[in-house]
């Protein structure tokens, strides 16, 4: 079974929601990193007054603070069974850096697991789900943003022999059949 794993998808997908699932299945961390950036906002520690205005625009934090914060906490000892990155990479340079971090340790990604959802189904969930982020301008530049930056990695990925995909336009728990199914083959 995969246990290298990343999770691949517009917001709003269910990539949150599927990685904790997954995660225990697999008897892996579920790695967000949008989960520790506001985890740092709350603190009010150095990382988080630095990304909390461009977390609030939408926007992507650059890629060298992402590597830290990755580089970091897939060092832990609990990530050295494997992991389940959810909001990482995001951009090309983060998945060279991914791939980087993964090789030196003498290993390299399993599979990347990309979760299919179209955007006026995106659009509709967002507005339902009621982060006290997601104002309407905020949720079409995550989206914006999404289709620029990290949609490119959906080839990239592709083009390695990773990339596994899953239609996300299902309920929760087809979602996850689909997702374990996709690790089991
Ligand atoms: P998420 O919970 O994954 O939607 O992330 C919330 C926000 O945290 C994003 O809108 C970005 O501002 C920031 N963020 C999380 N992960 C990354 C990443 N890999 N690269 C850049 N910014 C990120």
């Amino acid at each position: 079974m995969s246990r290298r794993i990343v999770l691949l998808g517009p917001p709003g997908s269910g990539k949150g929601t599927q990685a904790v699932f997954l995660a225990e299945r697999l008897g892996v961390p579920a790695i967000s990193t949008g989960e520790m950036l506001r985890q740092a906002v709350d603190e009010g520690n150095a990382l988080g007054n630095r990304v909390a205005g461009i977390m609030g625009r939408g926007d992507l934090v650059d890629d060298a603070t992402m590597a830290e914060v990755v580089e970091e906490r897939l060092a832990r000892q609990d990530a050295q069974v494997g992991f389940l990155l959810d909001g990482y990479p995001r951009t090309t340079v983060q998945a060279e850096t991914l791939a980087g971090i993964v090789e030196r340790a003498g290993r390299g990604l399993d599979a990347v697991l990309l979760i299919d959802v179209p955007p006026p189904v995106l659009i509709a969930r967002a507005l339902g789900r009621g982060r006290a982020d997601d104002t309407e301008e905020v949720i079409a530049e995550r989206l914006r943003v999404y289709g620029n930056k990290t949609e490119p990695l959906v080839g990239y990925y592709k083009a390695l022999g990773l990339l596994r995909e899953i239609n996300g336009d299902q309920t929760i728990e087809a979602v996850t059949m689909d997702l374990v199914r996709a690790l089991e083959r």
